[in-house]
């Protein structure tokens, strides 16, 4: 079996500036403070969002990921709340895999209200198996990540996953807070995000319960879909009693 090239540890995939921070920004301040190399994939720049325009969204999205203390983020540009499940986005998101070489690539989970989030999963895992085509209309060497993993939204999915992030919790609400267009005031209801839940709180409540589960302060949820190895039973984290 021929050892796989990985230049980068983790990449986040997601449609909408914002996205990760709250889903998976508690994961991916640890990788970055773990000295991993982590980048940050938005589909669309954020052009149909009711408050605030594109740029001054790529001015948030790029302090956001700074508080992360992720370096590299990058944007497709596709046609925001169009987002379409064609081979022109598969094609594109399957070039950014060629190009960073991922071990690890994060997904939204596919089951979605917004039909971004569920086509953003779908294409996802597509442009992941693509990329890995020897004759696909790409550049570079083929290459496929090694695992997927699936962020919790907002639904009431039941991970099977749960990372500690509890000493990155604080950076992660500070990432949340930097889109300032989205988000203006803590405790105020933003009603941009879930009809008359503020996300702060909303954010805080979710990885509260989630870190209750392993005992720590905060967690953060995912699904891998196969089945999860172990050398030994020893190395799973949580309590059983
Ligand atoms: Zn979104």
């Amino acid at each position: 079996m021929s050892a796989r090239k990985f230049d980068t540890d983790c990449l986040a995939i997601a449609a909408h500036r914002d996205d990760l921070e709250i889903t998976s920004g508690g994961l991916l301040a640890k990788f970055a403070a773990m000295g991993k190399r982590v980048v940050m994939l938005d589909l669309t720049a954020g052009e149909m969002g009711s408050q605030g325009d594109a740029t001054l969204r790529e001015e948030e999205a790029a302090a956001a990921a700074k508080a992360l203390g992720v370096t590299v983020r990058e944007n497709l540009g596709l046609p925001d709340a169009y987002l379409s499940h064609d081979h022109q986005t598969r094609a594109a998101i399957a070039q950014k895999i060629r190009d960073h070489k991922p071990e690890l690539v994060i997904l939204p989970h596919w089951e979605q209200r917004h039909p971004d989030h569920r086509i953003c999963s779908e294409v996802g895992y597509d442009a992941c198996f693509y990329a890995g085509l020897k004759h696909a209309k790409l550049e570079g060497e083929p290459h496929r990540p090694r695992k997927i993993i699936y962020a919790i939204y907002y639904g009431l999915v039941e991970p099977n996953i749960a990372v500690d992030i509890s000493n990155h919790f604080e950076q992660k609400i500070a990432a949340i807070k930097c889109y300032k267009s989205q988000f203006p005031v803590e405790g105020r209801g933003n009603k941009v995000f879930v009809p008359g839940i503020d996300v702060f709180e909303f954010v805080r409540a979710r990885d509260s319960v989630l870190g209750m589960k392993l005992r720590v302060d905060y967690a953060e949820g995912y699904i891998q879909k196969e089945i999860i190895g172990v050398d030994h039973p020893l190395d799973l984290k949580g309590f059983s009693i």
